[in-house]
């Protein structure tokens, strides 16, 4: 059915004033315009942006299933901040914070009578960075309290870590805290247990361990670092918590890696922050933050709106927020349960695994990092003794010319002169777009063999995390 059938004839859409004209996109102007072309225009202008599927780089959700998108249509009015308004879709969040409480392996507490019993709490956020600055503001106020009620000042928190993703640089940035960030180890490519004992001490708000690096999708040896936390304690009587950002990792490890400890089972953990937008399969703007009790959340930080006559505690930078992200998220938890995300992530794995071994194919590169060691992320450099006519960074311009974004990068310090080469396996990378890739990895390397680049080799700043 033509758009405008009050009219016999319409003009053609690249012929309306605002099509056929250069507008001035700088200033609001003073007339109305076609909404059709306008929308056109905006259409076309975004196909200038990479195509997110072959953005290799990223973590996020850039497939979603139709059901998502029509429930995202669906919850385009709904504000996640009005629980009196939209009390269902309140309620939906709620249950999503029991569902990963309960995946997280937070204690079950049916008896609210018993003191002793205190049952997680939490709150979906715009991702894991909202999250994490939660998490660490809760770490924050519960050291002062401690400070206080020994007697002792409380004008200098630090925070430990190992390489972190920059969100932790911000928190640690805005809330005037130190961040004591570890050095990446050569080898290992994350801190040890010893390096981050080393640099405790009363200050320390909280240790931050992370599920899934983004340098090199590493678990961090968050059981170890937690035993070497115990120890302090017994030696110096030091009890600090600990963080998780799992904001890959907590949608991963509980499916595929069970058996790794890094969750509340962990008395010291606290609190953990995962990104739904990405293994979560939820679309962009969703994150969680839980605590493993509600006294791991310090109640000066709640906010108590009312809701349906009760209380509802909410605990957010923002004020308004979309609620759709949250209702998507939900609707994965229950279309998959364990069984479909564990074939999701499997899926994942595999297609890892595949491009793993053409990546071996070609006798150049060494992996710094495989599928087996934490997420389905590939991160390699040229092997030391390989004598490539050209370098990773020219490698990636290339990709880019036929639409594909593989980020190169050098590693945090101590690794700073490794240059790397990462790819994210994720749900909808099948193994037939990884042959594709593959495919044109073995064409470009063949021809910057056949005719290496000249010129300087401009170490721009690619994207990436750090
Ligand atoms: C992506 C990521 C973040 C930031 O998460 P957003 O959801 O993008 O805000 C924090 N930490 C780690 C380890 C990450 O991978």
């Amino acid at each position: 059915m033509p758009l405008h059938n009050h009219t016999a004839i319409r003009d053609d859409l690249f012929t309306v004033e605002s099509m056929a004209k250069p507008l001035n996109v700088h200033r609001i102007s003073r007339k109305e315009r076609n909404p059709e072309a306008v929308y056109q225009m905006i259409h076309d202008e975004l196909l200038l942006d990479g195509n997110s599927r072959q953005n290799m780089a990223t973590f996020c959700s850039t497939w979603l299933e139709r059901e998502v998108q029509d429930l995202m249509n669906e919850c385009m009015d709904k504000n996640m901040i009005d629980k009196d308004e939209y009390p269902q879709t309140a309620e939906i969040e709620s249950r999503c914070v029991s569902m990963l409480s309960n995946l997280w392996n937070a204690k079950e507490c049916i008896d609210s009578s018993n003191e002793n019993c205190s049952p997680a709490i939490g709150c979906s956020t715009t991702g894991s960075s909202e999250a994490a600055m939660l998490g660490g503001m809760a770490l924050k106020w519960n050291w002062r309290a401690r400070q206080k009620a020994a007697g002792k000042p409380c004008d200098k928190p630090n925070l430990v870590c190992g390489p972190v993703q920059v969100c932790w640089h911000k928190f640690a940035r805005y809330w005037d805290i130190e961040l004591r960030e570890l050095p990446m180890r050569k080898g290992s490519y994350m801190s040890s247990p010893a390096d981050v004992i080393a640099h405790c001490d009363e200050n320390t708000i909280g240790v931050v361990q992370t599920m899934g690096t983004t340098f090199t999708g590493h678990y961090e040896p968050v059981e170890d670092v937690h035993a070497a936390l115990d120890k302090l304690q017994q030696q110096t009587g030091l009890d600090i918590p600990m963080h998780i950002d799992a904001a890959s990792g907590g949608f991963v490890a509980p499916f595929m890696h069970p058996e790794i400890k890094w969750d509340f089972r962990l008395p010291r953990v606290k609190s953990i922050n995962a990104s739904g937008h990405k293994f979560g399969l939820a679309p962009l703007g969703c994150g969680w933050v839980i605590w493993a009790t509600e006294k791991d959340l310090p109640e000066d930080l709640i906010f108590r709106v009312n809701y349906l006559g009760g209380q509802m505690p909410t605990f957010a930078l923002n004020f308004s927020r979309p609620g759709g992200e949250v209702i998507a998220q939900y609707y994965n938890l229950l279309r998959l349960g364990y069984e479909g995300y564990i074939k999701v992530q499997e899926s994942c794995f595999a297609a890892a695994e595949y491009f793993e071994a053409g990546l071996e194919q070609f006798g150049l590169f060494e992996l710094i990092s495989n599928s087996s060691k934490g997420l389905p992320l590939i991160c390699w450099k040229f092997k030391d003794d390989a004598k490539p006519s050209f370098s990773l960074y020219q490698l990636s311009d290339e990709l880019r010319q036929r639409g594909w974004l593989v980020p190169t990068y050098t590693l945090p310090p101590d690794c700073e002169e490794t240059v790397v080469q990462r790819i994210v396996v994720r749900h909808g990378t099948s193994v037939d777009m990884l042959h594709l890739l593959l495919k044109d990895f073995t064409e470009i390397i063949e021809e910057l063999t056949e005719t290496p680049p000249c010129g300087e080799d401009k170490k721009r700043m690619s994207f990436n995390h750090s």
